[in-house]
């Protein structure tokens, strides 16, 4: 059995967390949490230990427009453990404008069951 320590960020509250984690299988597996003042701390702290998630930020190169890159990023938080694999894809993307806010680049990537999505308007550079 360990302990971990989190700062919760579910709300401003910011509650300190104190875990007592376990490994089964060579899997971290929560065992208690305490310091949470609501639920919400618990399920946060188990999905934090046991499933991590996180929502990946990233720019892709775009061909013809009035910028060279657009921002793109998740259009919801993935398993930790899939990042490198998502990043992967992504730097292999290349666009040609207009890329719309919102436009989807890429679905599913690593099997993640989330879309890419771009986070900036590039518009078609005018010619001349
Ligand atoms: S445990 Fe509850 S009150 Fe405390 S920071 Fe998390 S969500 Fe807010």
């Amino acid at each position: 059995m360990s302990v971990r320590e989190y700062t919760c960020v579910v709300c401003p509250n910011g509650c300190p967390l104190r875990v007592d984690v376990e490994e089964r299988d060579g899997c971290p597996v929560v065992v208690s949490v305490l310091g949470n003042v609501c639920k919400r701390g618990e399920k946060w702290a188990r999905q934090e230990v046991e499933n991590p998630l996180r929502t990946i930020a990233s720019s892709v190169p775009v061909a013809g427009g009035d910028f060279p890159m657009a921002s793109v990023r998740t259009n919801r938080p993935i398993p930790l453990v899939k990042i490198r694999a998502v990043m992967d894809e992504i730097r292999d993307i290349r666009l040609s404008a207009p890329v719309n806010t919102g436009d989807v680049i890429l679905h599913n990537p690593a099997g993640t069951d989330t879309d890419v999505i771009a986070t900036r308007t590039v518009r078609a550079a005018r010619a001349g």
